[in-house]
C-alpha cells in the first residue's frame, strides 16, 4: 500500500479527528456479543486516491470485522460471476426504508428489496455458493474476491464469526424464510455460515479505503492493476449504495452527504467518489439507524468542505475544450484549433460539436488536437468524429492530432468509422474506456 507524502490533507484529517474525537454519543452494537466488546474509543479516517495513495490518521492500523461493508463487494462479485439477469431474479434494487435486519421482501416474487439489507445479502451470498455441499458455501469466492479488492489476502476474525453464528437467530430465520420462497435454493445453514463468515473478514480503515478506491477507479485495483470487476458493474453497485447503503437513513444521507456509501455495525462507513477517491471512517459507536455517529459527522463535513457531493453542479464543460483562431502567417494557413483536455464526456464533446458547426465555410483548416486528452467515452468518440466530418462537409481541411489513438487509431477523417455503441456487458470485465497515458492532463 502506498503511503501518501505528508500534505495539507493529513493536517486536515488530523483536524477532523480532534474536532469529533470527544463526541462519545451513540452505542456500540451489542447484538453480536463479540462486537459489544469492541473498544468504543477507536477512531480512524482514511482517504485513498484512485492511484492507491492513502492518507490516513488515528487508529488506521487497527483491525475490525467488515460486517455489512462487505455487501456491495459481494453483490459486485455476484454480478461478475453470474450476470445481471440471474442476480436480478434473486434480489431487487429498491430502497426498503426498513431497518437492515427486517424481512423486506417483494410481495409477488419473494425477492429481498435490495442487496444492502441482510435478507438481500444472504440471498446474494447464496448465489455465490457452488452447489457442491462445501462447508462454507460461497465463502471461498467471497474471500478471494474481497482480498482482490483490497490488494492483499484478508484474514477472518474467528471469535467474531463464532460469536455471531451462535446468536444469529434473526439471520437464521431470514435465511429459512428465503429458502421457503426458493430465493435461497441450497442448504440455508450453509448460506448462513458463509454469510456470517463474510461479515467476519478482518480489515483496517486503510484496507477499506483501498477497496473503495478500486470501485472509484472503475473496478481496477490501483496497486495490483487487476480489473476485479467491470465498469458497468461498478456503476450498478454504486447506484445501489447511493440509494440503499445507509440503512433506513439512506435518503437523508444522499441529500446531505451525497456520496455513495455503505456502513456496517462494526462502526465503519465506506464512501466512494467515482473517479476521485475512496473515503473511510471507523468509529464503533452507532446512531439509531446503525450508522457510526462520528463517521456521519466526518462525512458531512468533508463532503461540504471539499465539495464532494455527487449532485454538486459541475462547472461548465467548456474547460474540456479550448478554441483558438490562429491567423495566417508567412508559410502557414489560418486555422481553427480545438484543444481537448482531460477526460472528455458528453458535455465537452457536445460543446466541440456545436463550436465546429458554428464555424461555417472558410479558408482556414480545422485542427482537433487530442494531445492533452486523457480518455474519451463512447459518446465523445462519436461526437468528435462527427465534428470532423461536419467540418469536411463544409469544405474545410481537417487535421486530427491523436497521439494516443483515443479515437481508435484512425487518423484521417475519411477513414473513420463510427465507434460502436457499447452495450454494458455484465459478466465480461474487459470493457474499459479508451484511455491515453497523459495522466497529468486528467482533472481529478
Ligand atoms: N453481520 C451483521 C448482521 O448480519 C452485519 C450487519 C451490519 O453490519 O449491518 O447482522
Amino acid at each position: 500500500m502506498t503511503a501518501a507524502p505528508h500534505t495539507v490533507v493529513e493536517d486536515y484529517l488530523d483536524g477532523l479527528l480532534t474536532r469529533y474525537g470527544d463526541d462519545d454519543s451513540g452505542a456500540v452494537a451489542d447484538y453480536i456479543p463479540q462486537l459489544a466488546a469492541a473498544d468504543p474509543t477507536r477512531f480512524a479516517i482514511a482517504l485513498s486516491a484512485v492511484d492507491g495513495a492513502v492518507h490516513s490518521t488515528g487508529d488506521d492500523q487497527c483491525t475490525f470485522t467488515i460486517q455489512s461493508v462487505s455487501k456491495p463487494f459481494v453483490y459486485a462479485l455476484a454480478l461478475h460471476y453470474l450476470g445481471r439477469e440471474a442476480v436480478a431474479e434473486t434480489v431487487d434494487v429498491e430502497p426498503s426504508g426498513d431497518p437492515f435486519n427486517e424481512l423486506s421482501l417483494e410481495a409477488e416474487t419473494g425477492r429481498p428489496l435490495n442487496p444492502m439489507i441482510n435478507a438481500g445479502a444472504l440471498a446474494v451470498h447464496g448465489l455465490l455458493a457452488p452447489d457442491d455441499g462445501a462447508h462454507l458455501g460461497g465463502f471461498a469466492r467471497v474471500h478471494e474476491g474481497l482480498s482482490a479488492f483490497a490488494g492483499r489476502p484478508l484474514g477472518v476474525d474467528e471469535a467474531v464469526y463464532e460469536s455471531e453464528l451462535a446468536t444469529a437467530f434473526r439471520n437464521r430465520s431470514l435465511t429459512n424464510m428465503l429458502r421457503s420462497y426458493d430465493i435461497v435454493t441450497g442448504d440455508p445453514d450453509q448460506v448462513l455460515r458463509g454469510y456470517t463468515r463474510q461479515c467476519a473478514i478482518e480489515v483496517t480503515a486503510r484496507d477499506l479505503a483501498m477497496m473503495a478506491a478500486t470501485l472509484a477507479n472503475g473496478g481496477v485495483q490501483p496497486l495490483t492493476g487487476e480489473q476485479v470487476i467491470s465498469r458497468p458493474i461498478v456503476r450498478e453497485v454504486l447506484s445501489v449504495m447511493a440509494t440503499c447503503g445507509m440503512y433506513d437513513g439512506a435518503g437523508d444521507w444522499l441529500a446531505r452527504v451525497g456520496i455513495p456509501a455503505k456502513s456496517g455495525v462494526c462502526g465503519a462507513i465506506m464512501g466512494v467518489l467515482p473517479g476521485q477517491a475512496g473515503l473511510v471512517t471507523f468509529s464503533p459507536r452507532l446512531d439509531r439507524h446503525g450508522n457510526s455517529v462520528r463517521g456521519v459527522q466526518v462525512f458531512e463535513r468533508i463532503s461540504d468542505e471539499m465539495g464532494l457531493h455527487l449532485m454538486e453542479v459541475a462547472p461548465p464543460a467548456r474547460g474540456a475544450v479550448r478554441h483558438e483562431h490562429v491567423p495566417e502567417t508567412l508559410g502557414s494557413r489560418a486555422a481553427e484549433v480545438f484543444w481537448l483536455q482531460g477526460s472528455i464526456h458528453f458535455a465537452g464533446a457536445e460543446n466541440l460539436l456545436r463550436s465546429v458547426a458554428e464555424l461555417g465555410p472558410g479558408e482556414g483548416k480545422v485542427v482537433l488536437d487530442l494531445t492533452h486528452a486523457y480518455s474519451l467515452n463512447p459518446v465523445s468518440q462519436l461526437f468528435i468524429t462527427q465534428a470532423a466530418r461536419s467540418a469536411e462537409e463544409i469544405g474545410r481541411d481537417v487535421e486530427v492530432i491523436d497521439p494516443d489513438g483515443l479515437l481508435g487509431g484512425q487518423d484521417t477523417a475519411e477513414d473513420w468509422t463510427e465507434p460502436d455503441w457499447i452495450e454494458p456487458d455484465w459478466v465480461d470485465p474487459d470493457w474499459s474506456e479508451s484511455e491515453g497515458t497523459d495522466q497529468v492532463a486528467d482533472p481529478v
